[in-house]
């Protein structure tokens, strides 16, 4: 089957935005899947990763996309997972090593090789599965799975069974956006039903954040954000309260207005250095600030640790909800079947050769979850 002459949306060096153009695929090891990607989601961390955001451990030319989702064409000999065989239907996450002490304690996304195999997109030994058709070696394995190819040779640790093939569009975005925020909510703070939660920026992270607390039943769910529009869908998934940080003179205030000492969680999905740095202040004694958000490469948030022991407050980094991907999605997808996780009310479906209006209009912020259909 290799070399396969493919294609994919390719960003040939820092800054330099995506191009449609041939792609050659010739070196998949036993322990990987060939994907052929049906769909791939457009995820802010793409968007950071063209715009020089990862330069310092990704290399260029590269393929980037890490919400991919598709049907299996080849299966390495040593790929564990029997159930990942070729026809299957299956969805894209994050990868990890799947050797080092936290993946092995079932915290794959705290691998202590997170950063290089997922952000570096290349395989641990530094090699890559392809080309460009000029020769160029081209970085293809972004989260493992390098989804803005059509067909990507991928990690065997990001691919998940799909077992609902008719819903795969609907889906397949789950592997990064809707499992980061959900999973930060269901997996690592587990708020209690009388708990308080602050979502800062309400993009497909932060929906995903307020829908995992409205299932949790908790009493206090605000959403923060400057568009109207996405205040008023939070509303109607969840939010009790919306904020609109552009008409709030004192956000930490407002929030203590409504919950009087303080929220027990804030979660900030959007990056931003101001909501960062007004998060510890939100929280309630003996309450989480969680940063989810990528914030902007040279941001350094300052801490006072003395107003942090006596008020006993946690600054948390949350990746991927903490998320063991092949258990969580499928809860997702149940959560789905079940009403309470509706993300047709997020995403959108477009062309693949259109990417360049996708991209508009994610700047725009007339989507929140643009999937690509190959
Ligand atoms: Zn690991
Ligand atoms: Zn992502």
């Amino acid at each position: 089957m290799l070399p396969l002459e493919t294609e994919g949306l390719v960003t040939e060096s820092s800054k330099a935005g995506f191009k449609l153009m041939p792609v050659i695929l010739d070196d998949m090891r036993s322990d990987e899947v060939l994907v052929e990607m049906k769909y791939s989601g457009i995820c802010h961390t793409d968007i950071v990763g063209a715009s020089g955001g990862y330069d310092y451990i990704l290399d260029f030319p590269a393929a980037l996309g890490h919400e991919g989702a598709g049907f299996i064409r080849a299966v390495g000999a040593d790929v564990q997972n029997p159930a990942l065989k070729v026809g299957s239907a299956v969805i894209l996450s994050f990868t990890h090593c799947g050797n080092c002490g936290n993946c092995s304690a079932g915290h794959p996304a705290c691998c202590d090789n997170f950063e290089i195999l997922n952000c570096g997109a290349k395989r641990l030994d530094g090699s890559v599965t392809g080309r460009l058709a000029d020769g160029r070696r081209l970085v293809g394995q972004f989260f493992g799975q390098s989804s803005f190819l059509k067909h990507s040779i991928v990690s065997q640790h990001s691919v998940v069974p799909c077992p609902y093939p008719e819903d795969l569009a609907l889906y397949s975005a789950l592997g990064c956006g809707f499992q980061t925020g959900a999973g930060t909510v269901l997996n690592s703070l587990r708020p209690s039903a009388g708990n308080s939660v602050v979502v800062f920026g309400v993009g497909t992270v932060g929906m995903s954040a307020i829908m995992g607390a409205k299932y949790l039943g908790v009493r206090q769910i605000i959403a923060v954000d400057v568009a109207e529009s996405k205040l008023e869908l939070a509303r109607e998934l969840g939010a009790t309260h919306v904020l609109n940080s552009r008409k709030v003179a004192d956000m930490v205030k407002e929030i203590r207005d409504i919950c009087p000492g303080g929220v027990r969680f804030a979660i900030e999905c959007a990056g931003i250095d101001v909501l960062m740095e007004q998060m510890l202040d939100c929280v309630c004694c003996g309450g989480i600030a969680a940063v989810v958000g990528v914030p902007k490469p040279d941001f350094v948030l300052k801490v006072d640790p003395m107003r942090l022991l006596h008020e006993n407050k946690t600054l948390k980094g949350i990746c991927q909800g903490d998320s063991v991907a092949d258990k969580f999605i499928p809860e997702m997808m149940e959560m789905h079947r079940s009403g309470s996780f509706p993300l047709e009310k997020l995403c959108k479906f477009y062309d693949v050769e259109d990417y360049e209006q996708v991209l508009r209009d994610i700047s725009e912020g007339k989507v929140l979850k643009a999937i690509l259909k190959w």
